[in-house]
C-alpha cells in the first residue's frame, strides 16, 4: 500500500485539543507534537471531529503525518470505556447520531452537576461555559477548570480526586453506547478501534472484551501511562494470541494532565497496519 511506505515515526495517535477537554487548540496540539520529535500525530477528541482541518494542516505543514481519530465514550455498567476510532467517515450517519446524542447529553449532565456543585461552593453554569471552547465537546475537566479559577481547588486532578469524583453526590453519568455498540459503529464508519488506556483499575469483564473482538475490534492501546503492569501483560497476551493491533500513546492534554506527547508511541508497523485497514477516512501527508 503506498502511503505505508510514506509516513514516519515516531508516531502518538492520542492526543486532545479544545474541541474537547484539551487545553490547546489543535494547531498548537500539533506544534507541541512536532516540538516532542514526532513524525506522526492524531488527534483523538472525545466524540468529535470537529478539529481535524485544523489539526490536518498544522500538521502537514510542520511535516507531520496526521492521523484523523476520535475517542468514542462508551460506557459498561459504571464502567467508563473509551474506544479509539482511527479513519473513520467523519459524516457516517449512525456514528453522527450517536456523538451528537452523547455531546448533547454531556451539555446536559454538565449543568445538572453545576448545579448541584452550585448549592455548596460558589460557581455557575456560567463559569464552566467561560471554561469551554465554543462547541467543543464538555466534560468534567471543564468543571474542574472553573473550580480552578474560582480557587475552590488548585488543578483538575484535585478537582477529580474531591468533588468530581463518581463517588460524589454531585456526580451524573453522562449518556454513552455500550462497548459492542460503539466498536460497530466505528466499524460501520470504515474506521479502525482500539480501546484506550484498557489496563487501568475499571477492567472490562472477559466476556465484552470477547463481544468486542467478535464486533471488529482491532487491538489495545498498551502503552499508556494509566495502565497496570498486571492487565496489560494479559492484554499483551491476547494480542499476540489474536494478531491484534497494540499502540502506544500519550493522551496529551495540554496543561490539562502531566501527559506529554511522544511518552508512549506506537510502531511503524502497527501504524501501517491501522492505515491499511481504515476505510473512512485517509491519512493526511505531509
Ligand atoms: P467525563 O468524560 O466528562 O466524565 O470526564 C472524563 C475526562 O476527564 C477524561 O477524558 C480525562 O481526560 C479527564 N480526567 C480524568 N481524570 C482526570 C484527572 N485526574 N486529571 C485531569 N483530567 C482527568
Ligand atoms: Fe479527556
Ligand atoms: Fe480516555
Ligand atoms: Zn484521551
Amino acid at each position: 500500500m503506498e502511503h505505508d511506505r510514506r509516513f514516519e515515526g515516531p508516531s502518538d495517535l492520542h492526543l486532545h485539543s479544545t474541541h474537547s477537554d484539551g487545553t490547546e487548540a489543535p494547531a498548537l496540539v500539533m506544534a507541541a507534537a512536532h516540538r516532542h520529535g514526532l513524525r506522526t500525530a492524531a488527534l483523538t477528541d472525545h466524540d468529535t471531529t470537529s478539529g481535524w482541518a485544523e489539526a490536518a494542516e498544522a500538521a502537514t505543514s510542520l511535516g507531520m503525518t496526521f492521523v484523523p481519530g476520535m475517542e468514542l465514550s462508551a460506557r459498561h455498567r459504571w464502567r467508563s470505556v473509551h474506544v479509539l476510532a482511527y479513519l473513520i467517515d467523519p459524516d457516517d450517519s449512525g456514528l453522527r447520531a450517536m456523538t451528537d446524542r452523547i455531546r448533547s447529553s454531556r451539555l446536559d449532565r454538565a449543568q445538572i452537576m453545576a448545579e448541584r456543585i452550585s448549592r455548596d461552593y460558589d460557581i455557575a453554569w456560567d463559569d464552566i461555559v467561560a471554561q469551554t471552547t465554543d462547541g467543543a465537546t464538555v466534560g468534567r475537566p471543564h468543571i474542574a477548570d472553573a473550580l480552578v479559577a474560582r480557587g475552590i481547588v488548585a488543578d483538575r486532578t484535585e478537582a477529580f480526586a474531591s468533588i468530581l469524583h463518581p463517588s460524589n453526590d454531585y456526580y451524573v453519568a453522562l449518556y454513552a453506547p455500550d462497548p459492542v455498540t460503539a466498536v460497530e459503529l466505528v466499524v460501520g464508519a470504515g474506521g479502525v478501534p482500539i480501546v484506550a488506556h484498557p489496563a487501568g483499575r475499571a477492567l472490562l469483564p472477559d466476556s465484552v472484551t470477547a463481544a468486542m473482538l467478535d464486533a471488529g475490534l482491532a487491538g489495545f492501546e498498551l502503552g499508556h501511562r494509566e495502565n497496570l503492569p498486571e492487565p496489560t501483560a494479559l492484554l499483551a497476551d491476547l494480542a499476540t494470541e489474536r494478531g491484534l493491533i497494540v499502540t502506544g500513546s500519550s493522551d496529551y492534554h495540554g496543561l490539562g494532565k502531566p501527559n506529554v506527547p511522544g511518552e508512549n508511541t506506537t510502531t511503524d508497523d502497527m501504524v501501517a497496519r491501522i492505515f491499511a485497514l481504515g476505510r473512512g477516512a485517509a491519512p493526511v501527508f505531509p
